[in-house]
């Protein structure tokens, strides 16, 4: 009897609601976290298809983009420090072609060519027993001779580094490049309506029926949303938190966003949030504006032609553009919010 009423009940309240369009959903594992695939408005059979060569498109980038494997990037990564010629897996050459670009335009503060300084903190182990922080004379030392990605000279597929201590580490911009191409692939399946979510940073196309996505930004200090962005038709949103990866030493706290400039954690941010057409821009974008912190990230952001930006300060503090207060329904929040004087309207063209 009881399970009649439920049945009944549920179905008044479908019909009050106007029938949910039915999402498929599938999750895996790929770089390290939780991805997530939700479909909307086609056929289960053509969805189901579409998620295994997704998952596929994953495990392919992991291996080919790890930096401490010995796949591709691995022997990219051994090669580059020694400066010789070589020609280049094409599987890496897009990558980094990308990171040149998108390092230039954040002045440097986005620089996947640290790789060595990621090493020193220990932040690339999986184990944070082994996170930790290094001794300040090496740090000093890696910093006076700083590799960027301006040392990687590149002649059609062959590469030379001008910097011995150059090794490529992607974790700032592999992510949201493979949502990029993996949204490709699925539009090349037919699939139109999508999100691609890899633990909170997603790209998202068309629309669930005829409501739009709503996306949930995640609060840096503990569970729970900070508030709630609507999105239709293509956008991506990439926040980059220093919860991510964080250990506290002798009572001071040290996180995995590392400040080319000091070779320390950068200080100030607690997470940035990014909306921006691709997840290349948005991914890097994020990290970047993160370092440059509350001080700095308005004429980057400017600089990088971003045009949503949401900024926590360690004080707990909002700032924000006011393109992204006009998207961004706030939930509860204790401390202050301030809206940034606009940004120029020129928005960075998508990629890739
Ligand atoms: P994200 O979560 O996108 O901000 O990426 C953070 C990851 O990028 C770190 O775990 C490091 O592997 C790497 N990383 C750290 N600092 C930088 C930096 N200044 N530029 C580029 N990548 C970085
Ligand atoms: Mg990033």
């Amino acid at each position: 009897m009881k399970r009649w009423q439920g049945l009944f009940w549920m179905a008044l309240l479908l019909a009050g609601c106007g029938a949910e369009e039915p999402v498929f959903e599938t999750r895996f594992l790929a770089f390290g976290t939780l991805v997530d695939l939700s479909i909307s408005g086609a056929p289960r059979a053509q969805a189901e298809a579409a998620a295994t060569a997704i998952e596929q498109d994953f495990q392919t980038m992991h291996h080919l983009w790890h930096a401490w494997d010995p796949g591709p990037l691995g022997r990219v990564n051994r090669l580059l420090p020694s400066g010789e010629r070589f020609a280049a897996p094409p599987s890496v050459l897009a990558l980094i072609g990308l990171g040149q670009e998108l390092s230039a335009r954040s002045d440097g503060l986005f620089n996947p060519a640290i790789g060595g300084l990621v090493d020193l903190w220990g932040f690339h182990r999986d184990d944070p027993s082994q996170w930790t922080p290094p001794d300040d004379d090496r740090i000093q030392a890696f910093v006076q001779q700083l590799p960027s990605m301006a040392d990687i000279e590149t002649d059609g597929i062959f590469l030379r580094g001008a910097n011995p201590r150059l090794k490529l580490d992607f974790g700032a911009l592999g992510k949201g490049y493979g949502i990029d191409l993996a949204i490709e692939h699925l539009r090349e399946m037919g699939i139109e309506n999508a999100i691609l979510n890899a633990g909170g940073d997603l790209r998202a196309i068309g629309s669930r029926g005829d409501r739009p996505w709503r996306i949930a930004i995640r609060r840096p200090a503990g569970a729970g949303a900070l508030g709630i962005i609507a999105v239709s038709g293509d956008e991506a949103v990439f926040t980059s938190g220093d919860y991510e990866r964080k250990f506290e030493h002798q009572g001071r706290r040290y996180h995995h966003i590392i400040d080319p400039r000091t070779g320390y954690p950068a200080r100030g941010s607690l997470s940035v949030t990014v909306l921006h057409a691709d997840a290349t821009t948005a991914d890097a974008a994020a990290t970047a504006l993160f370092i440059a912190g509350p001080d700095g990230w308005h004429a980057l952001a400017a600089r990088m032609g971003i045009r949503y930006v949401l900024l926590v300060d360690d004080q707990g503090a909002i700032q924000m553009t006011p393109a992204m207060a006009e998207r961004i329904e706030l939930l509860a929040h204790p401390g202050p919010v301030q809206i940034s004087p606009p940004l120029p309207a020129a928005e960075a063209p998508r990629h890739p």
